[in-house]
């Protein structure tokens, strides 16, 4: 069981509050308890960062949506949430560093000094590398059962040669001029919370106090160049197109031995030849002539479990449907299955030789007499 707050709570609004009203009390939520106003309390920081969290789900429909039904995940199956969820290990979590992101992404506190050394593209705080993304097509069988798959991402690694660090061999770093060494700064900046003196990480060395003086050739002092890792991936089984999982310290390495991004893995399922999905529930067309429908038969239904037996009584209409209960997709973030809809439809021969046309008239007039006037007859 999750122990987090209710995202609702944490922002204080109403279930049904607007996208308007979501993101006003964020905004006032996340003034109130910024770091920056409140340095040194962990308690504020901790609310600062639940209320980023919260937002970060309220404000996207589909998370939004998700987390209406099925509350905080727990993500104990491989860390994965459905739905279009981003879920890490212990559920969808934002970090202080995430939420400090999202505040000055959602309210551009920009102006220079920090605003630009959290937003924005490139490497985020304290040299952290890139988050990356990363589309997995898996067929609609493969997403029935679950599947492991190998992918080979493209992206900054470690520098061998320096062993990250972005120094030649024997070189030593000396201290950061800009900040004396202390990987920090103070500036006096206006924002949202009005004029502050901040203490921030230091642009020019990105926190770490020590600039490389020798850079080294092969990653010309970053400590980072480009390659190749290969993943293993568990799809887990019942994900839609547009599920995903994150994979965290898989993005790119950051420069300089920084932590590495995440790596986000959206799964896209491709459309089947046999079965039509509706969400859990998978829909299959099963041609009959008008005699079946009319005598009643047995036939042969595929599955993703293979072919299951179906009686179709006498007397059938075409485009009835019938269920096939647990026969669809596996339910992603519950236990349970969908159901098999068998849709029977009558299909007419064509091309009839003049030995059958000839028995089928026999029965023709009689057939007609049975069949209702126009109207409105379809029972679904
Ligand atoms: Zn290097
Ligand atoms: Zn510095």
């Amino acid at each position: 069981m999750s122990t987090k707050r209710d995202y609702y709570e944490v922002l204080g609004i109403a279930r049904g509050a607007d996208a308007t009203e979501v993101k006003k009390a964020y905004r006032a939520q996340a003034i109130k308890y910024h770091p920056d106003k409140n340095p040194d309390d962990p308690a504020a920081a901790e609310k600062f960062r639940e209320a980023a969290e919260a937002y970060e789900v309220l404000k996207d429909p589909q998370k939004r949506a998700q987390y209406d039904q099925y509350g905080h995940v727990d993500a104990g199956a491989g860390g994965f949430g459905g739905g279009g969820g981003g879920y890490g290990p212990n559920g969808f979590t934002v970090d202080l560093n995430d939420a400090l992101e999202s505040f000055l992404r959602n309210f551009g506190m920009g102006g220079g000094g920090f605003g630009d050394m959290f937003g924005g593209g490139g490497p985020s705080a304290r040299g952290r590398g890139r988050n990356l993304q990363l589309e997995l097509a898996v067929s609609l069988e493969e997403a029935a059962r679950g599947v492991r798959k190998t992918v080979k991402v493209t992206k900054q690694v470690p520098c061998r040669d320096c062993g990250g660090t972005g120094a030649n061999a024997g070189s030593k770093p000396a201290p950061c001029q800009h900040c004396r060494g202390h990987g920090r700064v103070r500036q006096v900046r206006q924002s949202l919370l009005g004029q502050m003196v901040t203490e921030g990480i230091c642009p020019q060395c990105q926190g770490r106090g020590q600039v490389v003086q020798d850079p080294c050739k092969s990653c010309r002092g970053s400590g980072t160049v480009r390659g190749e890792e290969s993943l293993e991936i568990n799809v887990p089984a019942g994900v839609s197109s547009g599920n995903y999982m994150e994979l965290q310290g898989k993005g790119d390495a950051g420069e300089h031995g920084g932590g590495a991004g995440h790596l986000r893995v959206v799964f896209n399922v491709r459309e089947s030849e046999m079965f039509e999905r509706h969400g859990d529930d998978l829909l299959i067309d099963v041609p009959l002539s008008p005699v079946d429908l009319m005598l009643g038969t047995k036939v042969e239904v595929p599955t993703l479990d293979g072919k299951v037996a179906l009686k179709i009584p006498a007397g059938t209409q075409s485009h009835k449907i019938f269920r096939m209960r647990k026969k669809g997709m596996p339910h992603v973030n519950r236990p349970g299955t969908g159901d098999q809809l068998v849709r029977v439809i009558s299909w007419t021969p064509e091309n009839l030789d003049k030995e059958l046309v000839k028995r089928l008239e026999q029965v023709q007039a009689d057939l007609a007499k049975r069949v209702p006037p126009p109207g409105r007859h379809h029972e679904d």
